[in-house]
């Protein structure tokens, strides 16, 4: 990640000798630049199942930015200059690596990285699918204690089982989030507590729920899994 800080903070030193004293894009860049730094653990930690693609994904949250900008400006749009630190302390709130970075997977060399790294656990993360047979290799595992409002014979349960869940999850209001355990900070596992099943190796949380836990996922898929 240090690497990835002396990249972006370089950059900002070419920003500076490209534009006026007070430039406001300039100035976005270096708050942006400065809440990084502030915020560089965190990240780290967000990204950490990114292994070597990560510090490639916080120079691209950066540069990615100031080329649509840049464009835009060029083609005599009206665009606001990006807010670097809004969106990190976004990212803080939500947690969302989609959200933060959602571009990587369309550049190819990046694209190559991913699939060379270790699946995240972040909240609702944007990751490659996995292969057929890697996922077959992998065991399943029931969830014995499955709660029975999502089971198929429910009406709730057949929407539940319907699609993707990463689909259902993209289409969530901005800020909504799936419930953590809050000991280990973990996603809970949708496919283990909703669908009753998983794959050996998931980085989501399998813990069992308390009741109140139960409560509170149950509120959060009735939301995720009624959308239309
Ligand atoms: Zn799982």
């Amino acid at each position: 990640m240090v690497e990835a800080l002396d990249q972006v903070d370089l950059y900002r030193v070419r920003l500076a000798l490209m534009v006026t004293a007070g430039n406001p894009l300039y100035t976005a860049y270096e708050a942006g630049v400065q809440e990084l730094q502030l915020m560089r653990s965190f990240v780290e930690q967000q990204l950490k199942s990114y292994g070597k693609l990560a510090p490639a994904l916080v120079v691209l949250f950066f540069q990615h930015h100031l080329d649509v900008y840049i464009r835009a400006k060029v083609k005599g749009e009206d665009v606001d200059v990006p807010n670097f630190k809004k969106m990190l302390l976004n990212f803080k709130q939500h947690r969302k690596v989609q959200d933060f970075v959602p571009m990587y997977t369309d550049i190819p060399i990046l694209a190559t990285l991913s699939a060379s790294s270790p699946s995240p656990d972040a909240s609702g993360a944007t990751r490659p699918p996995p292969s057929p047979a890697a996922s077959k290799a992998r065991k399943r595992m029931k969830n014995n204690k499955w709660d029975a409002r999502y089971h198929k014979s429910t009406a709730f349960g057949q929407k539940v089982h319907k699609g993707k869940i990463q689909d259902w999850l993209n289409k969530l209001p901005e800020g909504v989030c799936i419930p953590i355990n809050p000991t280990t900070k973990k996603t809970r596992c949708l496919s283990f507590h909703a669908r009753g099943e998983c794959r050996e190796g998931c980085q989501r949380c399998h813990a069992e729920l308390n009741e109140t836990e139960a409560e509170e996922l149950f509120v959060f898929n009735q939301q995720l899994f009624n959308q239309e």
